[in-house]
């Protein structure tokens, strides 16, 4: 309802106040409240009218085509900030590198950061986070030294944020620890954040009791997100002993959001404490929490494909299946077996009660092989975790097609090429 009381046409602006600013104040509004197809209007409105556009303006836009990932979108915008020379724009270029980085490609990332040279810290952190999350660990660390040493610039929690969220996806413990002493050397405290994701580093490193101390010792009150990640350390590490410990305080703390009900649940049936994993999943019941709907899309030109799990709506439904066929074939000749055992352990969301074979990334990448050029990398985004079978999937698929598959799910990127991907089967 509210979207549309909000839509751009009925805010119209009497014409003396039409001016550059004023619409970008408003497209920035919008962006800001997630209103992302109202601040696009809005922004087609202004290019229409010729108000002009100023780098406040490229730079809510780009964010706007980030967090829908609309790439085509985001390269014309990007090249409307080349003609204003509003590229060269530190604003503007951070806002690049997050959509280039957010849409799979951040080589994108790398030239528009390359061209920038003088660069602030909010342009350093895209960069820092744009490597960390497409696993260019190394460079990660390089760039951070190269910041502080020769761009002169002091980082900030983000900063670090970004560096310890690297170590985690690497496993590196120590250099984690490093970091972590490093920023409070620099007098930044560590914040709910900074502690979740060294449990996070910790835990899925297996140092779980390590994990436990950090928690227990942290000066502010552990966070569900510090719970979680530690929960997610138990999990990955089958310490169901530990969960169900953990799962007990966070049922102490009560109201909690549904992501974490799921792990509560996961946890509780692991140790074999069916009573308490019943009751969790009552509690999600009966407060509403609605397990999120596992999506995966892909886009071509300006259309935005969107599957679930089981999905058999879309146009080329036929041709979709019939691939995933003749590839289910090739990849058990190469040697994939369906590990059927991540149905009832890791899959998150209504995507458990669909048979595997159909995840929606699955018929996403199916789509893309069917649809796009063979030099094109196949790229797919998801709103819920991999799981671990479609993550082994996915591997032969790139070596049986010999294709390149980029998929970004909640947590991370994923470039599969030749049987392997970037994350070393480390998320
Ligand atoms: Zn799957
Ligand atoms: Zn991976």
């Amino acid at each position: 309802m509210l979207r549309h009381a909000l839509r751009p046409d009925d805010h119209t602006l009497p014409t003396a106040a039409k001016n550059v600013v004023s619409w970008s104040g408003m497209i920035y509004g919008y962006s800001q409240m997630g209103l992302h197809e109202e601040a696009l209007t809005l922004f087609k409105h202004a290019l229409n009218e010729n108000v002009g556009v100023n780098d406040f303006t490229l730079s809510s836009v780009l964010r706007v085509c980030s967090a829908s990932t609309l790439f085509e979108l985001g390269k014309q915008v990007h090249g409307l900030s080349f003609k204003t020379s509003f590229d060269s724009s530190c604003f503007v270029a951070s806002s690049l590198i997050s959509l280039y980085s957010k849409c799979g490609v951040v080589e994108g990332g790398y030239r528009v950061f390359e061209e920038v040279r003088v660069r602030n810290l909010g342009m350093w952190n895209a960069m820092l986070i744009a490597c960390a999350q497409h696993a260019h660990t190394w460079r990660t660390f390089e760039l951070f030294e190269e910041m502080s040493v020769g761009g002169n610039v002091k980082p900030n929690f983000i900063t670090f944020l970004c560096l310890l969220y690297a170590c985690s996806h690497a496993g590196l413990v120590e250099r984690g620890w490093r970091y972590f002493a490093l920023m409070q050397e620099l007098g930044i405290e560590p914040g709910s954040q900074h502690y979740a994701t060294l449990v996070d580093l910790l835990g899925r490193a297996g140092k779980l009791e390590e994990a436990v101390k950090v928690v227990e010792e942290m000066p502010v009150e552990p966070t569900e997100s510090v719970w979680g990640a530690l929960l997610t350390g138990c999990r990955i590490h089958g310490n169901a002993e530990l969960a169900s410990f953990v799962a007990d305080k966070v049922s102490e703390m009560g109201a909690v959001s549904s992501g974490i009900q799921v792990l509560l649940s996961n946890a509780y049936a692991a140790a074999g404490r069916w009573e308490e994993a019943a009751r969790a999943r009552k509690r999600m019941r009966d407060e509403g929490i609605k397990k999120e709907t596992g999506l995966s899309w892909v886009e071509e030109g300006n259309r935005v494909h969107t599957f679930a799990a089981g999905d058999r709506s879309h146009g080329k439904t036929l041709e979709i299946y019939e691939k995933l066929e003749e590839l289910g074939e090739e990849m058990a000749k190469a040697g994939y077996v369906a590990d059927t055992s991540f149905v009832l352990k890791e899959v998150d969301g209504d995507e458990k009660s669909m048979s595997i074979r159909y995840h929606s990334e699955r018929l996403a990448i199916a789509f893309g092989l069917i649809t796009f050029p063979p030099e094109r990398p196949i790229r797919v985004m998801k709103n819920l975790r991999v799981c671990g079978d479609c993550h082994t999937a996915i591997k032969f698929i790139s070596k049986c097609t010999g294709r390149v598959i980029i998929v970004r799910d909640n947590n991370r990127f994923h470039r599969f090429e030749d049987g392997k991907c970037t994350c070393g089967d480390y998320w």
